[in-house]
């Protein structure tokens, strides 16, 4: 017989997400919560269990770098962290000022971050090849977690409050007037509740189609190997003791495993994947030639593993956005139907948190302007642009990217009425929320000889996709008056009874 039950909060994904999230929830005495999650618990079909969990905690989104601080020290506090830090390596000149630029930000954000020398890297970590690098900086604070028993700990200070149910599949959203009624499992159990969280990640979008909701979000292949145990750490008793390694010249990062080393590679072409077409696992097959390159050039980096075969290779799933941030928030079309999708276990702690105030409280405890459900536009649902901004944001992960770097394809997706006069103005374009909007006019570069006094010079790195014509418009504009095309800017329309008391 099919059975009927109630829950007050339902979090479909029993991944660290899901698990943090109810954890959260207790913490803000809520209570009657139910995880459940469609394979095993803790170790199951998901990505943070494969993940190698390493930690590195700055970022240039200042929300993403404070859930990382927090989540770090979470995960300490559970006893599930090993801070053993972070070695960036520069290979190149342009890495090198990446690194300055690194160095300023983790001290913007409260960071300890420094420069070490090639005698005390190879204290930290021997066997790193120091010829033809030009510069390391170590982040003390970075580390090193493991997603299932950080799951774990979650659940077990959930205690009574919630209940963990393994091996159950959610297959319905059941809705009714724009509001979340019920989940009903694959045995076919329909379990009522007003706050349904999906915690799914890559097989997100699975169910939020059948609500009419789609998730402009792709799972990514990612390859992970670790070698065979090397002689040269024979004498390593712990999990882990060397800082974790980032390579932005190669999109590469290594840490230890007791006696052999990680090597986790974004070196390689982008491996999309639809919600459809992930499986029941989160891993795919490794596929070694889209590893070849990566394994010659770390090999060159750590000589202690030439030649070496790998314990474990595969192809790792998990979920890249069009931006590159996680999707979180209540849906505005399902009322009562939460997402906490395309984090990282780096931030798990700090999103379970914020969606716990959030759920709760009606209002979240920090700014979530870029990860909130509601900040996407109707052409960034299509699949074709799905799909290239994923991929995009995948191969570029761990490289050196200018913040102005004007984006690729797709493009031309709206167009002003009057694009044409703008293109016969020599217009700099970029986009902005699919607009092609006009960065400055090389028609107006006769301005720049008039200005040329009070526009600063900019260093090479600032003045990449940035022209002194843009600085003369501006003076320009300052001393008579000039034209300029926003139309990419938000615009938001406030209306009903009571719009003028809120925006009071
Ligand atoms: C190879 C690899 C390396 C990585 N390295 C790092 C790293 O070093 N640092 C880092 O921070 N991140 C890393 N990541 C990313 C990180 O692992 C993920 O982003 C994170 O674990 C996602 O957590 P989650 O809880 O959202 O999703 P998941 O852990 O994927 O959990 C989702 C859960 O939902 C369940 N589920 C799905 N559909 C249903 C359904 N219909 N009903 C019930 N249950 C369902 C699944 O079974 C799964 O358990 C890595 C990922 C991979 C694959």
């Amino acid at each position: 017989m099919k059975r009927n039950t109630q829950s007050s909060i339902v979090i479909i994904g029993g991944g660290i997400v899901g698990c943090s999230i109810a954890y959260h929830l207790t913490q803000l005495g809520r209570r009657d919560i139910v995880v459940l999650d469609k394979g095993p618990l803790f170790h199951n079909d998901g990505a943070s269990s494969h993940a190698p969990g390493v930690l590195g905690l700055v970022t240039g989104e200042p929300t993403l770098t404070k859930w990382a601080q927090y989540s770090a020290d979470l995960y300490t506090q559970l006893g599930k962290f090993a801070r053993v830090g972070g070695i960036d390596v520069a290979l190149t000149d342009a890495t090198v000022h990446e690194l300055k630029r690194r160095h300023g930000l983790a001290h913007a954000r409260g960071l300890p971050a420094r420069y070490i020398d090639r005698e005390e890297c190879a204290e930290l970590f021997p066997h790193l090849n120091y010829d033809g690098v030009k510069a390391t900086l170590l982040h003390s604070q970075d580390g090193i977690t493991h997603g299932p028993t950080i799951c774990e700990a979650f659940a077990a200070r959930c205690g009574s409050a919630v209940e963990f149910r393994a091996n159950t599949p959610v297959e319905t959203l059941e809705t009714n007037a724009n509001r979340i009624t019920a989940v009903v499992t694959a045995s076919g159990e329909r379990i009522a509740a007003d706050t349904v969280i999906l915690a799914t990640n890559i097989w997100g979008a699975l169910l939020s189609e059948q609500v009419g909701i789609t998730v402009p979000m792709l799972a990514a292949q990612h390859q992970y190997v670790v070698t065979d145990p090397l002689p040269l750490l024979s004498q390593e008793t712990a999990d882990v003791r060397m800082p974790n390694l980032r390579y932005f010249d190669y999109g590469i990062y290594v840490r230890q495993h007791q006696q052999a080393y990680g090597f986790g590679s974004y070196y390689h072409q982008a491996l999309m994947v639809t919600a459809e077409n992930v499986g029941k696992s989160s891993i795919k097959p490794f596929t070694p030639t889209d590893f070849e390159p990566a394994w010659a050039l770390m090999q060159q980096q750590l000589p202690a593993c030439e030649g070496s075969g790998f314990s474990r290779a595969f192809n790792g799933m998990f979920g890249f956005t069009i931006d590159d941030h996680p999707i979180l928030g209540e849906t505005p079309t399902v009322r009562g139907l939460w997402f906490a999708l395309g984090s990282w276990v780096t931030h798990a702690g700090g999103v379970g948190r914020t969606l716990a105030r959030w759920i709760t409280s009606g209002t979240p405890d920090c700014d979530v302007h870029r990860v909130d459900v509601n900040r996407f536009h109707a052409h960034q649902r299509t699949e074709n642009f799905i799909l290239q901004r994923s991929s995009t944001h995948y191969r570029q992960h761990l490289q050196v990217i200018h913040p102005k770097e004007p984006w690729g394809a797709p493009r031309n997706i709206r167009q002003a009425p009057y694009h044409a006069q703008m293109q016969a103005l020599d217009a700099a374009f970029d986009e902005f929320a699919g607009w092609e909007m006009a960065q400055w006019y090389g028609a107006n570069a006769p301005l720049v000889e008039k200005y040329k006094a009070d526009i600063p010079t900019r260093d090479e790195w600032g003045a990449r996709h940035w022209s002194p014509i843009a600085a003369a418009e501006h003076l320009a504009t300052r001393e008579s008056a000039g034209l300029f095309n926003i139309n990419g800017l938000t615009r938001i329309q406030v209306t009903g009874a009571d719009a003028t008391a809120f925006l009071e």
